[in-house]
């Protein structure tokens, strides 16, 4: 086996850990989306209930205009009844009056119903601000819960990118490479170990010579799978590099290598 190769198992344990972290902090923004989501509903809610209000208090108004405009009207041709010289001119006003007064009583009656109705919507304005305000309070909840998790994950990540840093450190640069572009093209897996004479990446048979020289200590070649192409390594009898850190020259393998 390579000398670099333990260093190797590491960096793939780290990356597929990085993987996940990236994929948990790519998830934030939407769950932040999806809980702001729940503010809008309630502010549309609200707004509708609104407008509706606003119309009724419109059509209020006009009804009390066009009451009074009646009234006027009735009480314009009743002054004038007095001074008429005709029968025939006082039965045209009283006819006059007649219509503006039946245009009063039904104004009122409408006046009446907006009113009734004028109720229930503040009921609604009130219902909808009341649910706005709670899904004000949740979201609020919600974002600084996302946000608190967001920012542990951030360090986490932070964390093992570093942990990274110190593992690649001792990693020559071609193999370095060579591990990239193979992880690119394998959704970010480089490493497929041999085991019970398969290689765990895709469930080929690895040739017994192949194994045995995974198994050599002192064998410097890398292998790749013939069927997959993702770099070979055996866990046994070879030791891997200390998982728990410390400088990475101190890493057996390499260090007798060198
Ligand atoms: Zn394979």
């Amino acid at each position: 086996m390579h000398p670099a190769i333990p260093h190797l198992i590491e960096l793939q344990r780290i990356d597929h850990q990085i993987a996940v972290l990236r994929a948990d902090l790519e998830a934030f923004p939407k769950r932040v989306m999806d809980a702001d989501a729940k503010l809008t509903v309630a502010r549309g809610e609200l707004a509708a209930a609104k407008t509706t209000h606003t119309e009724g208090a419109a059509e209020r108004k006009k009804l009390e205009f066009d009451v009074q405009q009646w009234k006027d009207r009735a009480r314009k041709y009743r002054d004038q009844s007095g001074a008429v010289k005709t029968n025939e001119s006082f039965k045209a006003l009283q006819h006059e009056i007649a219509t503006a007064e039946a245009e009063v009583a039904k104004a009122e009656d409408r006046q009446l119903e907006v009113m009734m109705a004028g109720e229930d919507l503040e009921r609604r304005v009130k219902l909808a601000e009341g649910r706005l305000k709670e899904a004000e309070q949740a979201v609020a909840a919600e974002r600084k819960v996302i946000h608190a998790q967001a920012a542990e994950k951030k360090k986490q990540l932070e964390t093992v990118l570093a942990e990274r840093e110190r593992i690649i450190a001792p990693v020559p640069e071609d193999l370095r490479e060579l591990y990239a572009r193979i992880a690119k093209r394998h959704n970010g897996t480089a490493m497929a170990e041999a085991r019970d004479g398969q290689c765990r990446g895709c469930g080929m048979r690895v040739l017994p010579h192949i194994l045995q020289e995974l198994r050599t200590e002192t064998n410097e070649e890398v292998f790749r799978c013939e069927s997959c192409g993702l770099i070979q390594y055996s866990l046994e009898p070879i030791p891997v590099a200390n998982p728990a850190g410390g400088s990475p020259n101190t890493s057996s393998t390499a260090a007798a290598n060198s």
